[in-house]
């Protein structure tokens, strides 16, 4: 069986909540020993062109263009990562200006919300952090915190933006057979992103993979932070079980996270690997 090192398939820059623009990443990971790397944006694939110039620069260098989309599955937010997709097809190039649309009205909407939880309006220095990329609930935590209402992106989650709180606004993402429509029509592998981080049950995360299945998609990630060994042996035996591809990656953000570096997360074996497919 193939033992892989030196990859990451799941990573963010600036075009969406990430702190590195796209081609300072791909050298980031490169100097990490990153060899295959996918840059999978949410919602977006605004830095694809800039992170595969920069990669084309390094001979022993393989990029992958990648998207991480959010949707729907049985009122849930799922992401769902597109991996090796054609970032020039037109379906996705539509539905992406879509998505702009989308993440800008949510933006007011959470914005309007924290004002009316007596917050004070950070819609501006949201947009500001965010800049030219794909705009979320992380840029509206640090606005949060440079406006001194927390002290980090954790609190501001914990307070105002995560689960259940004011600012956690659902947006009319796609359905997950949407999106996975959206990946296979630009030719690309559909893989739910971290599947023990959706607080679902096996049993549940059983019948999202039929989900994915049936809806023409390719698997699930298997190892990335936070994942326990107990996870990843049962997260491979499912793969087996119902034969899909794992994948796997840092989700890395941030320098300053210390907890994700780029192509860190814990080293699996399988005959499964979507890097057998690239
Ligand atoms: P959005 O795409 O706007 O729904 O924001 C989701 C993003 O917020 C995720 O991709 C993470 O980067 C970030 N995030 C989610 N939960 C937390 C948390 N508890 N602390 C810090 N960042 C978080
Ligand atoms: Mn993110
Ligand atoms: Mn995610
Ligand atoms: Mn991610």
């Amino acid at each position: 069986m193939k033992q892989y090192a030196g990859y990451d398939l799941h990573t963010h820059s600036t075009a969406s909540d990430g702190a590195l623009a796209p081609a300072a990443l791909v050298r980031a990971a490169y100097e990490a020993g990153v060899r295959q790397l996918a840059l999978t944006d949410h919602d977006t694939l605004a830095g694809l062109d800039e992170a595969a110039r920069e990669a084309s620069g390094y001979e022993d260098m393989q990029f992958y263009p990648g998207v991480e989309l959010t949707c729907i599955w049985r009122g849930r937010v799922i992401h769902l990562l597109g991996v090796g997709i054609d970032p020039q097809a037109p379906v996705f190039v539509d539905y992406m200006k879509e998505l702009r649309c989308l993440r800008a009205a949510r933006a007011e909407k959470i914005a309007e919300r924290l004002v009316k939880k007596g917050l004070p309006d950070i819609l501006e220095a949201a947009r500001k952090i965010a800049g030219s990329g794909q705009i979320g609930r992380p840029h509206f935590a640090q606005a949060l915190i440079d406006k001194g209402v927390v002290t980090t992106a954790q609190q501001a989650f914990d307070l105002w933006l995560g689960a259940g709180k004011a600012g956690d606004v659902k947006a009319e993402w796609p359905s997950l057979e949407e999106a996975v429509h959206l990946v296979k029509s630009a030719s690309g592998y559909a893989l739910v992103a971290h599947p023990t981080k959706y607080n679902m049950t096996f049993t549940r995360l059983r019948e999202l993979m039929d989900a994915v299945i049936q809806a023409g998609g390719d698997g699930l990630e298997v190892s990335y932070p936070g994942v326990t060994p107990n996870h990843l042996r049962d997260l491979l035996n499912l793969a087996d079980r119902k034969s899909l591809l794992v994948s796997a990656g840092s989700d890395f953000h941030s320098p300053a996270q210390r907890w994700t570096a780029l192509g860190r997360f814990s080293a699996f074996t399988s005959s499964r690997h979507l890097l057998s497919c690239l």
